[in-house]
């Protein structure tokens, strides 16, 4: 499935454009401010481009400079990253001796997001904070502030989430160490919103311990701890429909953080309100299976991330390719404090929105894949009426020479990754597979798989099995992890 690991380096891309047009536009000031992230604090002065202001040293509080001699038509323009689509607190520290500033705070596209009075603060440098709610789409976007009235000073603004549990909120200072052969600390966080306690909430981790080779599950302590057929009868198992299974599951409540060592071929199970029901075997375990009618998850509320800790970092995702449980986010940040990363559905999502959602956007076709195993998740087309024999099971015909099932599962005659994502992109036809605007815009198209990306941080999702191909996968990897803080969204 990781077709390809790298990520665009897109940053570096930004960085030579403006570079660029410094260098032919010299009289538009570019700032070399590295791009700013919201939810965060932005100071005024690290404008990426900016009209009628100049600078000056601040005696506010933290020193540094502000941003003055603001007259009406002044603006400043900012390059953010922001992290999830969400209403947002903005604050604004600001000074005037006047009582007319005004400024709004607009979008690329001109619209005005908000507007902001400054009020009289009783001097150039006597600083007060005012704040507004302002509605922003999530990722890279320019922001900027135009002052309908001047006669103002402002020294920075802040961005703050209004959603409390925000896997955004943990800052990096608050991780741990590792300990023992850790290679990162995790966290799995409560985000559903009182739904659940955090001991209605538990993950297993089940992989393949490097050090030995034999599959394991992790302990409280860090620890791989080899898992058998013995397991599934140990003391403290897990008993349903008179079938005992092995009690791997730890709830949120039992540690804030844990340390994860090196571990091939991870997954980490999470499950709401009861423990999921996993065989252990010696050389192995019996995950669930959507598709068998016997399955004791079939009525469990589940999801899973699948990664690996090796010798050159963290390398892991979240995947809807078999099926949606519940909204989950998934945050990467390094030793560095150079890669902090987030991929998953937009914590503005409710689980019980994207359900709707899924009804209402999806073509008539696909309806029932949020019908047949609800409340307890959404399938992918090949668990539903696109298998063999079902009523879609024609659906990508005429389209390309290969069967529907084989370019969902892109197996048998479409193993080509780049073919199956193609046709599933429904650029099949295209000169250029790779233009992302043009992905799904006709049908046939998996358009499960477009639901996802509509919905996700960045676009970024799984959807098929290469849905990694051109980079849409929310795939996330760093050579020298710090944390990983996993979302469980309801
Ligand atoms: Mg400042």
């Amino acid at each position: 499935m990781f077709y390809e690991k790298k990520f665009k380096r897109i940053y570096s891309v930004i960085w030579a454009m403006m570079m660029l047009l410094q260098m032919l536009f010299p009289f538009v000031s570019v700032n070399a401010s590295a791009e700013a992230v919201i939810p965060g604090r932005i100071e005024a002065e690290n404008y990426s481009n900016k009209h009628d202001v100049q600078t000056e040293t601040t005696t506010d509080t933290g020193g540094g400079l502000n941003v003055g001699w603001i007259n009406a038509g002044s603006w400043m323009d900012f390059h953010v990253n922001v992290r999830n689509a969400d209403t947002f607190t903005a604050a604004f520290r600001v000074a005037s001796p006047n009582s007319t500033g005004l400024f709004q705070l607009k979008n690329a596209s001109g619209q005005v997001l908000s507007t902001i009075n400054v009020p009289n603060t009783g001097g150039w440098q006597s600083w007060q904070t005012v704040s507004v709610n302002v509605d922003l789409l999530a990722g890279n976007q320019a922001l900027r502030l135009y002052a309908s009235s001047g006669g103002f000073n402002i020294n920075w603004m802040n961005f703050t989430s209004s959603s409390s549990s925000s896997i955004y909120s943990i800052p990096a200072s608050s991780i741990p160490e590792p300990t023992g052969n850790g290679v990162l600390s995790f966290k799995v966080m409560n985000g559903t919103n009182g739904a659940y306690t955090d001991n209605q909430i538990f993950w297993g981790v089940l992989g393949i311990n490097p050090a030995n080779g034999k599959w394991s599950y992790l302990d409280l302590n860090g620890n791989l701890l080899p898992i058998s057929l013995a397991l599934n009868d140990a003391p403290g198992h897990l008993t349903k429909n008179g079938i005992n299974y092995a009690n791997i599951y730890h709830k949120l409540s039992d540690a804030p953080w844990v340390s994860m060592p090196r571990i091939t071929s991870g997954r980490m199970f999470l499950c709401v309100a009861t423990e999921c029901y996993i065989k252990t075997y010696d050389s192995g375990f019996a995950g669930p299976d959507i598709n068998n009618p016997k399955d004791p998850n079939l009525n469990v509320y589940f999801d899973f991330i699948e990664f690996t800790v090796d010798a050159t970092g963290y390398h892991g995702n979240t995947t809807r390719v078999d099926m949606f449980g519940f909204p989950i986010q998934h945050r990467l940040v390094n030793v560095e404090g150079t890669y902090d990363r987030t991929v998953g559905e937009l914590e503005v999502e409710t689980r019980s929105g994207l359900f709707t959602k899924f009804h209402q956007e999806v073509p008539a076709q696909f309806t029932s894949l949020g019908n047949i195993q609800a409340p307890y998740r959404i399938v992918a087309p090949i668990h539903g009426s696109f298998a063999a024999g079902g009523v879609n099971a024609n659906y990508f015909a005429g389209y390309s020479n290969f069967s529907t099932q084989d370019i969902l599962r892109c197996d048998g005659a479409v193993s080509n990754a780049q073919t199956c994502a193609a046709i599933n992109r429904h650029v099949y036809t295209d000169d250029n597979w790779n233009v992302v605007r043009n992905y799904y815009q006709a049908a046939p198209a998996n358009y499960y798989s477009k639901f996802w990306h509509t919905h996700a941080i960045n676009g970024l999702a799984y959807g098929f099995a290469y849905d990694d191909v051109n980079n849409q996968a929310a795939y996330l990897e760093t050579s020298k992890p710090k944390a990983l803080i996993i979302r469980v969204g309801w």
